[in-house]
Order: C-alpha cells, then structure tokens, then sequence
C-alpha cells in the first residue's frame, strides 16, 4: 500500500459505501459517526480509541465509543485486536471474514480476502465442532516499507 496509490480515492469510495448501505438498511451516519469513520479513513495506519478521541478533541468518550461501536457491528471498520485499535474496511457493502496483514512497526493495516483460506478455518472449525460465530484473522509483521527501512 504505501504512498504509491492515490488515497483521496480510497477515502471517497469508503464513504459512499458506507453512505449507500446505511441508506439500504435504513441506518443513522450521525456527525459523529461520519467523523470517526472519515478520522479512520486518514489513512492506512490503524488508529487507537485514545488517538481518535484526542484528534476528535473529543472530551465525551461514550461518544466515540458509541460510534467505534456502530461503525464495528456494521461492518463498516475492523478492529485490529493485536494494536486494540481500528482500521477502515474497503468493502463494508459486503458480509466478509477479515483477514489483516498487520505491520507491527508503523501500524499499517492491509486487508485481504481469501475464499478458500475462509472455508479452510470453517473445516478445521467443523472437525471441532466449534461453532464460529466471528470470522477474524490477524497476521502480524512487518511492512514493504518498513523492510526497505531495516
Ligand atoms: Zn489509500
Ligand atoms: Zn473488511
Ligand atoms: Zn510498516
């Protein structure tokens, strides 16, 4: 990902996705919601609650909390466990496992799709009869960019 794509593109395509689904399924983009969202669509990086509230300059924190909250069921941002922070999805228009590329380094975030890696962990969830009600993958690592650094 890095800098060599044009990120004004990846932030209005976001919006008007999550723009027209809220409308499909008849849900509420508040102010606040629409500015935590764009906040986390800044950039590729993923954004702790206490970095959004602080550039929010948000003293409510049940505010942001709620809208994090509303913008997580939705489908509309991840939530990067392994940073405990949030990351913009580029198709919140449909249901989806997310499989994230995490950078432990710079905290850039890159998500990606894989149908058969997706049907693998519903198998090995089935030979355990475990019942998977949250499909979430996270691997941890390091960057193109923040390789070419090291
Ligand atoms: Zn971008
Ligand atoms: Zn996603
Ligand atoms: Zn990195």
């Amino acid at each position: 990902m890095g800098h060599r794509h044009d990120h004004s593109h990846c932030v209005k395509d976001a919006l008007a996705q999550v723009e027209r689904v809220c409308a499909e399924r008849g849900l509420r983009l508040t102010e606040t919601r629409r500015a935590v969202l764009k906040l986390i669509w800044q950039g590729h990086k993923a954004l702790s609650a206490a970095e959004i509230m602080h550039k929010l300059k948000n003293d409510k924190p049940p505010v942001t909390y709620r809208a994090l909250e509303f913008l997580q069921q939705n489908g509309f941002i991840h939530k990067v466990a392994s940073l405990n922070a949030y990351i913009g999805c580029p198709h919140p228009d449909e249901a989806h496992a997310s499989q994230l590329l995490v950078c432990g380094d710079c905290r850039e975030v890159v998500e990606v799709s894989s149908a058969p890696l997706d049907r693998q962990v519903e198998n090995e969830a089935h030979k355990h009869h475990f019942e998977v009600t949250h499909r979430h993958l996270e691997v941890v690592g390091r960057c193109a960019d923040c390789r070419d650094k090291a």
